[in-house]
């Protein structure tokens, strides 16, 4: 497949297939050239078409025949900000968006926190949606970090290309259950600093790397 925008398509349909998203709760986009494509506002998944999906310029301007997503702001400042981002997802997926409605932070409760770039998952500070003031306080949150919560609202995160976002995706809603989960029994006993900082170091040569 190679046009950027099935794949985008196909990414979004398997991020409702995943339980991320329903109806038109959150939007994804991938990097292309000077810009990048994303999910049209107001549209759900199931039936869109590459003809549905526009193109944004890092200045703001946009081309197609649909209206960008309302969040294009955070998609583009993450994009400027962060060479390594290949693709942007947002989701307002279930325990994701319970535990930013508590605007806390994820500790280290289990060591695949550090997927994340670091020690915590940060909640950014509540702005309206689609604002510059989110976008600000997303990327804020998201210092040395792939990945945020954002309060009352859903999380955000960016990864090297589509299916490394949507497996980032998939694993931080399920670290966010499993918090929850933890949370109903008792108080999660956290990892220090020194052993996170050892999984830290060993996620950089995990996996096929490549
Ligand atoms: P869009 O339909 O404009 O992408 O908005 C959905 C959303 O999640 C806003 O935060
Ligand atoms: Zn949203």
């Amino acid at each position: 497949m190679t046009d950027p925008r099935a794949q985008l398509i196909a990414t979004a349909q398997a991020m409702t297939v995943a339980g991320l998203n329903q109806g038109t709760a959150g939007n994804l986009s991938v990097r292309s050239g000077d810009g990048f494509f994303i999910t049209p506002t107001g549209m759900a998944y199931g039936r869109l078409i590459p003809d549905d999906i526009p193109f944004v310029n890092l200045d703001g301007s946009w081309e197609g025949e649909r209206k960008p997503s309302s969040e294009w702001r955070f998609h583009r400042d993450l994009y400027a900000a962060r060479p390594q981002a290949g693709a942007v997802l947002h989701a307002h997926s279930p325990y994701a968006t319970s535990l930013a409605c508590l605007r806390r932070d994820i500790p280290p409760f289990h060591y695949m926190i550090a997927r994340f770039g670091g020690d915590t998952v940060r909640c950014a500070a509540y702005a309206t949606f689609g604002s510059q003031e989110l976008s600000d306080a997303a990327l804020a949150a998201m210092a040395d970090r792939n990945a945020c919560l954002l309060a009352n609202h859903g999380l955000l995160l960016h990864g090297r290309d589509l299916d490394q976002a949507l497996a980032l995706g998939i694993e931080l809603e399920e670290l966010c259950g499993q918090y929850w989960r933890a949370c109903q029994l008792g108080e999660p006993v956290l990892l220090s600093g020194e052993e996170m900082a050892v999984v830290l170091k060993k996620f950089q040569s995990y996996g096929q790397q490549g």
